[in-house]
């Protein structure tokens, strides 16, 4: 087929016409109001608040929760308190088959939690159902091999765990974020109490759920709903000695600033403003598919997302024809449709953020591409977008938009790469294209990035480590290093 005498719009229209393919939501029981997890059972709030989640797609109630207060997350670590030492004493092989139960659990109900994901979060239910859920359970099942084998990870030396552990996630990847804090924690002997987003609790009260299925010992995970303030309240309770976060910068800085002379272990998980280099000898088709999946996947909610498209020069014209013709093939709509590539965004408040930033890239003179996109009625959505015309200086360059929102820039020269890459705060990833295995391990050496990928893009595995420099934040998640934050080397 001739595509390149055709306008992308025309093109998408001609080739792409898929019949809607909505993924069943019968098997899914969405409760209509959930107490707490706390000491083994669903509770009672002894807070009245509560607060619905919608689903973002439609901006329809799915269910209320609880919006805990001092008093129930003061419960929750005492429950994880009191579970502590048994946990922590437990035969460690009867700790993995826990963890091990865990994770097949999270399989057996993988549709339901994929659907539960995609209904609360917005997400296309093709990256629930192939990355989200499949991936937490991953986690599970790595971490449970661990569980009795510390003394060999560090040898020489006497593990043990540290306690209570006070976990606050966002709403980008909830259950994968769940998955990524309670598992090395569990492994380690530690008990947790884990706050999820505001505008996604939905998949942990699945988890929930799961614990009790699995007759996980009352008390070792505890989940409390509730907005900041309850993730604040998780942080500073003078019982919790280890805190795990993901989520935004600022926030990060708030609590490292909440606990500071506590003596309490912290590990931040921050943003991200990742470059995405094409070199002019990369194969183009194929890292065009990179960029996409980069910057493109889960709206770009994602805080190692490719951001910053860095391309050679000398190929920034034929590559940017390229991506603007893919783009125009990208499906938006309803997530619960398996051919959907663009779902809903997060929230009203993420959709404002991220329009501010792209108004303020028009203002500041980047010029923006849009491809032709016919955006639903109700819900809350943003079309797949690219700047060119960028400088170094503009904020879209410089923040984290956190949206499906591409700033390209150009280069000559691997140095300038390179210190185009890092004249940004965070350190989280980056990605390199090209034909050459020295450049690649030459670029990876000389970039501030916890994760360089090559001639790939948003690779995860529950064995490699995962975290950030800079203002991205410290302590790895993932692989031997997800352990160490959560025990005592004796
Ligand atoms: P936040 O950092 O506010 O949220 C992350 C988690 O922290 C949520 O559970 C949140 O609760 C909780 N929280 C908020 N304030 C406090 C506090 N003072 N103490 C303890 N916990 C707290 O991110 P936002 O949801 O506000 O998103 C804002 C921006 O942050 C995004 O636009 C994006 O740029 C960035 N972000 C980055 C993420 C990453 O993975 N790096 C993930 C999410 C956001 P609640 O949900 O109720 O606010």
């Amino acid at each position: 087929m001739a595509i390149t005498k055709k306008e992308p719009t025309e093109l998408a229209k001609h080739v792409f016409e898929y019949a809607p393919a909505p993924e069943s939501i019968d098997h899914v029981k969405i409760q209509p109001r959930y107490g707490l997890f706390i000491g083994g059972r669903m509770v009672e709030g002894h807070s009245k608040k509560r607060f619905p989640t919608i689903n973002p797609a439609t901006e329809g109630k799915l269910a209320e929760v609880v919006e805990a207060d001092e008093v129930d997350v003061d419960r929750a670590v005492k429950a994880a308190d009191k579970a502590f030492d048994a946990w922590a004493r437990l035969g460690p092989t009867r700790r993995a088959r826990y963890l091990f139960r865990i994770s097949r659990l999270i399989q057996e109900r993988s549709r339901e939690l994929a659907v539960v994901e995609t209904m609360d979060g917005g997400k296309p239910i093709k990256e629930s159902r192939d990355v989200d859920i499949p991936l937490s359970a991953a986690h599970f099942f790595y971490y449970a091999g661990w569980a009795d084998k510390l003394e060999w990870a560090f040898p020489n030396r006497k593990p043990r765990p540290i306690g209570v552990a006070g976990q606050v996630i966002p709403w980008n990847f909830p259950l994968l974020m769940l998955a990524w804090k309670i598992a090395p924690a569990l492994a380690a002997g530690n008990t947790v109490v884990l706050k999820p987003a505001e505008t996604t609790p939905l998949s942990a009260m699945v988890f929930a759920e799961i614990c009790m299925q699995a007759d996980l010992p009352p008390g070792v995970v505890n989940i409390v709903t509730g907005a900041g303030q309850t993730g604040s309240l998780v942080v500073s309770h003078p019982n919790v000695r280890k805190v795990a976060f993901t989520g935004s910068t600022e926030v990060g800085k708030l609590i490292a600033r909440a606990i500071a002379g506590t003596g309490k272990r912290l590990t931040l998980e921050l943003g991200g403003k990742a470059a995405n280099i094409v070199f002019e000898d990369a194969p183009l088709d194929q890292a065009v598919e990179g960029i996409v999946n980069g910057i493109y996947f889960n709206q770009g909610h994602v805080c190692c997302a490719g951001s910053r498209l860095l391309v050679q020069e000398s190929i920034a014209e034929p590559l940017l024809e390229k991506l603007k013709r893919r783009l125009s093939t990208l499906r938006l709509g309803d997530p619960l449709d398996k051919n959907t590539d663009i779902g809903a965004i997060n929230s009203k408040a993420q959709l404002e953020k991220i329009q501010g930033l792209v108004e303020s890239g028009i203002e500041e003179g980047a010029e923006l591409y849009q491809p032709e996109c016919v955006l639903p009625a109700r819900g809350f959505w943003f079309p797949p977008s690219l700047f060119t015309n960028v400088s170094q200086s503009y904020r879209i360059a410089r923040e984290e938009i956190f949206g499906p929102v591409l700033s390209v820039l150009t280069f000559r020269t691997p140095n300038e790469a390179v210190e185009k890459a890092n004249n940004t705060p965070y350190g989280l990833s980056a990605g390199v294209w090209t034909d050459k295995g020295s450049r690649i391990l030459w670029m990876a050496e000389h970039m501030r990035a916890g994760v360089v990928w090559a001639n790939t893009f948003n690779r995860f595995d529950p064995t490699s480590p995962f975290g950030g420099y800079k203002e991205s934040g410290f302590g790895r998640e993932g692989g031997v290093h997800g352990l160490l934050p959560y025990l005592e080397l004796g």
